[in-house]
């Protein structure tokens, strides 16, 4: 059983062909971190390489399995990206180790995290090996944003489809968690997944995200940038600027008889928040407030106030 419910038929389903001995060659798992990624890729390359595995995954006392848990089984490769990118020299080192003989006498897995940060020749470099991946390679691909990754690679992998939780799911496993009561989905997508949402809640990220809303809310009604968004910290600007997104969101949602001008022009509004916020990484020096002041002059220009 995983901790996140949800990846328990996934898993059952990769454990059944490790078990029967229908493992494909190459799978690509489309699922965002904080929903338990690496908790589940963790427990397929395991299994894979486990001497004894049943249907509910590895058996956790071989060989394979305490070199595992030691963090240093020679035949499990990880690449995940070095900085912004998967750079073709990781793949490349990486295809060679999985030609050389698998060390235990079992598989060889390689895990890619985050994959669609393979730029196009990492890519390039990787599709020999897919095609002709060797006997007893299992590769394992995790992405984010598979819909990021090129055709080539994606259709050479058999897909993972993982049902995601409901909002109503996703609640009732906070509350198991961290012992949460109210409803904390609304900022799912600034923080990522469930489990950033349990980190967020237990390091009081969360409490700032409330606050953060509350202060867009007053600011966009009252046409001031309030108090705590002009003296803002640093490590709060993106979180700002996801937040203001939502709230644009939110208003066209509950606004439903909105002018259609009106709504294109939040919505192209929203496009601006969220399109510096990516930027915000490559800023050398990040002028908050003026960024915050503009947004808000935009929207009263937009709304007339
Ligand atoms: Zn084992």
């Amino acid at each position: 059983m995983s901790r996140f419910p949800w990846l328990n038929d996934v898993s059952r389903h990769c454990f059944e062909q490790i078990v029967n001995q229908t493992l494909g060659h190459a799978y690509l798992l489309g699922l965002h971190s904080g929903y338990g990624a690496k908790d589940f890729i963790d427990s397929f390359a395991q299994a894979a390489l486990c001497a004894a595995p049943t249907v509910n995954g590895a058996c956790g006392q071989c060989k394979s399995c305490l070199l595992i848990a030691a963090g240093n089984h020679p035949d499990l490769y990880q690449v995940a990206a070095d900085g912004n990118q998967i750079k073709v020299d990781q793949i490349r080192t990486l295809c060679q180790d999985l030609m050389a003989t698998a060390q235990q006498g079992g598989r060889r897995v390689a895990v890619i995290q985050q994959s669609e940060k393979m730029n196009q020749a990492a890519a390039n470099a990787l599709l020999k090996t897919l095609e002709e991946p060797g006997e007893g390679t299992l590769l394992i691909l995790q992405s984010s944003q598979p819909a990021h990754l090129l055709a080539t690679i994606s259709s050479r992998c058999q897909r993972l489809h993982i049902p995601l939780p409901s909002h109503a799911d996703i609640n009732h496993w906070l509350q198991q968690q961290v012992q949460v009561r109210q409803d904390t989905t609304w900022c799912l997508p600034v923080v990522g997944g469930p489990q950033d949402l349990a980190d967020a809640i237990t390091d009081g990220r969360y409490q700032t995200l409330i606050q953060l809303r509350k202060d867009w809310i007053e600011s966009l009604s009252s046409g001031h940038l309030c108090a705590n968004l002009m003296n803002i910290d640093e490590k709060q600007v993106s979180d700002a600027h996801k937040v203001l997104y939502l709230v644009l969101r939110q208003k066209l949602l509950k606004t439903p008889q909105i002018d259609a001008l009106l709504a294109a022009n939040i919505v192209e509004l929203s496009t601006l928040v969220m399109k510096t916020c990516h930027e915000l990484a490559l800023m050398p020096n990040i002028n908050a407030l003026g960024l915050f002041q503009n947004y808000l002059a935009r929207y009263n220009q937009l709304t007339g106030s």
